[in-house]
């Protein structure tokens, strides 16, 4: 009832704010939602936007 920013926000986030990184540990390319997504293949949180 407060803000309808905060529900368009996450309207938002469970669309499609899908990102492509690479892992710079292993090289590993994924997708993922946010920040500091751990690596699929090693488990490595040293990854960044492609
Ligand atoms: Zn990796």
């Amino acid at each position: 009832m407060c803000s309808v920013g905060d529900m368009f926000d996450i309207d938002i986030s469970g669309e499609a704010k899908v990102n492509e990184y690479i892992c710079r540990d292993c090289g590993k390319e994924f997708k993922g939602i946010g920040k500091n997504l751990r690596c699929p293949a090693c488990h490595s949180m040293n990854s960044e936007v492609k």
